[in-house]
């Protein structure tokens, strides 16, 4: 069984996913799977902000995760909660799920012209960095780390698409005893 499920709500190009889940495999060194495609939560839609929900996304997602492992949601919604303006990802601390938006990960979004390579670099990154915290990884104190926290665009294309030393280990103990369980 794969320690990580990979799916992509509604609409969302097929492209991202695949390249994100070859990514992980490569960088965590684990098997990773496609999920089915989820529908976009029902009501999740904020009429006047024209924004999403993420904890609606955030719940599909604890619901569709398979017994043991981490389920990684993408999508090209744009994502907020009554806190915060925006966010491009939420996860649960130690927990199965994590949730990547790429709708302000887009050139596209700014007015500028697409930029697919860059858009994929950043979908990595916010994806390392949201099952980051589903391996117990809270933010980092090093800018250059996947797991610093980004709460603007400079801040994500600063950050590596890989861990420091510290998160890359705590990752890897997590990983081990995730293979461990799902075997
Ligand atoms: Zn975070
Ligand atoms: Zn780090």
């Amino acid at each position: 069984m794969a320690v990580i499920t990979v799916v992509r709500f509604g609409m969302l190009d097929a492209r991202i996913e695949s390249e994100v889940m070859g990514f992980l495999a490569r960088t965590l060194d684990c098997e990773v799977q496609s999920g089915p495609v989820l529908p976009e939560p029902a009501g999740a839609l904020d009429e006047r902000r024209q924004q999403w929900m993420a904890i609606d996304f955030l719940k599909a997602l604890v619901a569709a995760a398979p017994a043991r492992g981490r389920i990684l949601g993408l999508t090209g919604r744009d994502l907020y909660i009554p806190m915060l303006s925006f966010l491009f990802g939420q996860a649960q601390l130690d927990g199965a799920a994590a949730l990547v938006s790429v709708a302000r990960l887009r050139q596209e979004f700014y007015g500028l012209p697409g930029d697919d390579g860059l858009l994929l670099t950043r979908a990595r990154k916010e994806a390392l960095h949201e099952l980051g915290h589903t391996f117990g990884l809270v933010h980092c104190p090093d800018p250059g780390c996947a797991m610093s926290l980004s709460t603007n665009l400079p801040q994500v294309d600063f950050k590596r698409d890989a861990y420091c030393t510290n998160c890359g280990g705590t990752a890897r103990a997590r990983l081990a005893a995730l293979n461990g369980e799902t075997k």
